[in-house]
């Protein structure tokens, strides 16, 4: 019997809860299984360290603190930006009361995605944090198949087929 390791392909079934208000933040119901390559930072952290060892059928509940999951809200990822230097085609009072995420490209050319903070005056306060960051979360996963990753899939570090990519 095949239990979940480093190298695993995992499809697992997943409701994920604030432990506080028990609210559903994500969940794979009504949907295909999540499909990933365990221990390539598919994933956060917490999630693939807490299901490793389980088996086909079985379920796993367990918390993560913020540490274990997206990490802590950093105060140097949220800078003042003025209004001005927006483009003109991005609406930033309807983005704030929206909650939409907006997106700046570094040196790279890199999407960066952020989400306005808040709006005071002409200063724009944005912020690069994950909208994660600094949450505790709670999960329940249900563990649907488990397979040995191809030598391919190891060498991109995804999962290719089903639930995965294809090329
Ligand atoms: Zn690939």
């Amino acid at each position: 019997m095949s239990l979940v390791e480093q190298d695993s392909v995992v499809s697992v079934n997943y409701t994920g809860t604030f432990p506080d208000s028990g609210q559903v933040f994500d969940s794979s119901e009504g949907r295909d299984p999540l499909t990933f390559l365990v221990g390539h930072g598919q994933m956060i952290p917490g999630f693939e360290q807490e299901i490793l060892g389980a088996s086909v059928g079985e379920t796993r509940e367990f918390t993560l603190t913020p540490d274990q999951a997206y990490g802590e809200r950093q105060e140097a990822a949220i800078q003042d930006v003025q209004r001005s230097e927006f483009p003109d085609t991005v609406d930033v009072d309807q983005a704030f009361a929206d909650g939409v995420p907006l997106a700046a490209y570094d040196e790279q050319g890199q999407p960066m995605q952020f989400n306005i903070y808040a709006i005071e005056g002409d200063i724009v306060k944005i912020d690069f944090n994950h909208p994660m960051a600094g949450k505790t979360l709670h999960f329940s996963v249900d563990i649907v198949s488990i397979r040995d990753a191809q030598p391919e899939e190891l060498e991109h570090r995804h999962v290719h087929g089903p639930g995965g990519h294809d090329h």
